[in-house]
């Protein structure tokens, strides 16, 4: 296996070593054929240069001496080309043996490397119109070049060459720097994972990365921590909630029991009722935990069926009027019947959730205190509120009241509960594609707002 780091360094280099090898065999192929076609003309003008410098000479005595033009052959011998002068019949008047310019060694390697076969070319020498001579032009190679040639040709190549090595030092340390940029980040999550498996829930990710991807990773595994962190708070705090709410009734029974047994508490009926209801209060802990049980592994049954919201909350505000009457609260409804209020539902489930909201919010309200029950509509939801001016919720608590046995410290010592009123709630809406969310303050008042997607079916 290979680190992300390595991975991403081998690419770079083999991304790069192709795009240098690429452009050098293209910049290489482009100036060898400007070249050669340089180099083409070039020779086409010396080849006109001798034809007319010999029909000048021809001009000057009408006729061939045996050493006419002769003196071209040092600049031919110094040029590697090979040089025969004939006359009109073809018959040699000089020329110079093509093995005199076979040995290379005063020109470079690059030259040699060049050399070919022997070829030759006859140009015609003309005088007022009649053919007089012929001039046989013949070297090794098609194009020839001079050291100065040979030498910018390969002056180009080694700056290739130095510019691939420099780029590719360049690119190695280029992707080191990049690549550090990726594992670093990575690294840390790993890292912080294997924290997070050890059930250490404080370690976070710090260090912030530019690549979008990366970043969401870092935030993710930070939100991950502290979910964990939350939910062990959370376990802890159920153990012991449920370990003081099962201690508190069973004090009092051995307590009291043990005070009868001694004979320090005669045994009256009224101190049996007495004990009996903290029994109850008991047996009711148990079955609120079963009912829990049966929502949280979705064993509840739902019957599903078209529900007109309002009906079913004009339903519970006469269930709840009397009650908030005797707690001197006053409870406000105002919901004119509309079908557009209708959703699929179940019936009794959904009368829960409100009887539960609802007595929360008589609960945790004071005397003289307001409830509103609102219905609205928005584009997607069809949307229940329900808003009290009652004691409040505490910024710290309000992200955790809808879990199991979550109790504000309030309702924890003053205020009778279970904590798990909210916790069914949410299951019934989770049930019912439908969700929750609360605004509140404390000492101000809360708002419950439940969302009902519209055209809800089974
Ligand atoms: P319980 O009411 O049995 O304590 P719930 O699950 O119904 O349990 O509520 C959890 C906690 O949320 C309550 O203990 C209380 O602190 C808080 N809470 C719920 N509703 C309200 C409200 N309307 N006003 C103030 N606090 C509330």
């Amino acid at each position: 296996m290979q680190t992300i780091r390595k991975r991403l360094g081998i690419l770079f280099v083999i991304a790069s070593i192709s795009a240098i090898i690429l452009v050098a065999l293209f910049v290489n192929m482009t100036i060898s054929n400007k070249f050669n076609q340089y180099m083409i003309e070039t020779q086409k003008k010396r080849e006109e240069r001798i034809v007319s410098y010999l029909e000048e000479i021809y001009k000057k005595n009408n006729q061939w001496a045996s050493d006419a033009g002769i003196e071209l052959i040092h600049e031919a011998d110094m040029n590697n080309y090979c040089l025969t002068l004939l006359d009109a019949d073809k018959k040699v008047i000089w020329g110079m043996d093509p093995s005199d310019i076979s040995d290379l060694s005063h020109l470079n390697s690059m030259y040699v490397k060049d050399m070919g076969i022997y070829t030759s070319k006859v140009f015609e020498i003309k005088s007022e119109g009649n053919v007089v001579g012929y001039i046989d032009i013949g070297q090794y190679s098609s194009v020839l070049l001079s050291k100065e040639d040979a030498e910018f040709k390969t002056s180009i190549n080694t700056s290739i060459v130095v510019s691939g090595i420099i780029t590719l030092f360049i690119v190695i340390i280029i992707s080191l720097y990049f690549s550090k940029q990726f594992s670093i980040p990575i690294k840390e999550v790993v890292n912080m994972s294997v924290e997070l498996s050890k059930g250490k829930f404080d370690t976070k990710s710090v260090t912030e990365s530019n690549i979008e991807e990366l970043e969401d990773l870092r935030r993710s595994i930070n939100i991950l921590g502290e979910k964990l962190k939350n939910q062990d708070l959370l376990r802890k705090r159920l153990v012991s909630d449920i370990s003081h709410e099962i201690r508190t009734p069973l004090n009092v029974l051995q307590n009291n029991l043990e005070a009868m047994i001694d004979g320090v508490f005669p045994v009256t009926a009224e101190r049996l009722n007495y004990l009996n209801e903290e029994v109850m209060r008991f047996g009711k802990l148990l079955d609120n935990l079963n009912t829990l049980k049966d929502f949280e592994e979705e064993s509840i049954k739902l019957n599903f069926e078209q529900i007109p919201l309002d009906t079913l909350l004009n339903d519970v505000y006469k269930e709840f009027y009397t009650i908030a009457e005797a707690n001197q609260i006053k409870l406000n409804y105002n919901i004119k019947p509309n079908e557009k209020y209708n959703i699929t539902g179940d019936r009794d489930k959904l009368k829960q959730v409100f009887i539960n909201l609802l007595s929360n919010a008589i609960k945790f309200n004071k005397a003289h205190g307001n409830i509103s029950i609102r219905l609205l509509t928005d584009a997607k939801n069809i949307i229940v509120e329900i808003e009290d001016d009652g004691i409040g919720i505490k910024k710290e608590d309000l992200d955790f009241i809808f879990e199991r046995l979550y109790r504000g410290d309030k309702s924890r010592h003053e205020i009778e509960g279970s904590g798990i009123g909210l916790t069914i709630v949410k299951n019934i809406l989770q049930l019912h594609s439908a969700s929750i969310s609360v605004d509140s303050k404390e000492g101000k008042g809360s708002t419950f707002k439940v969302f009902f997607k519209k055209f809800t079916r089974s």
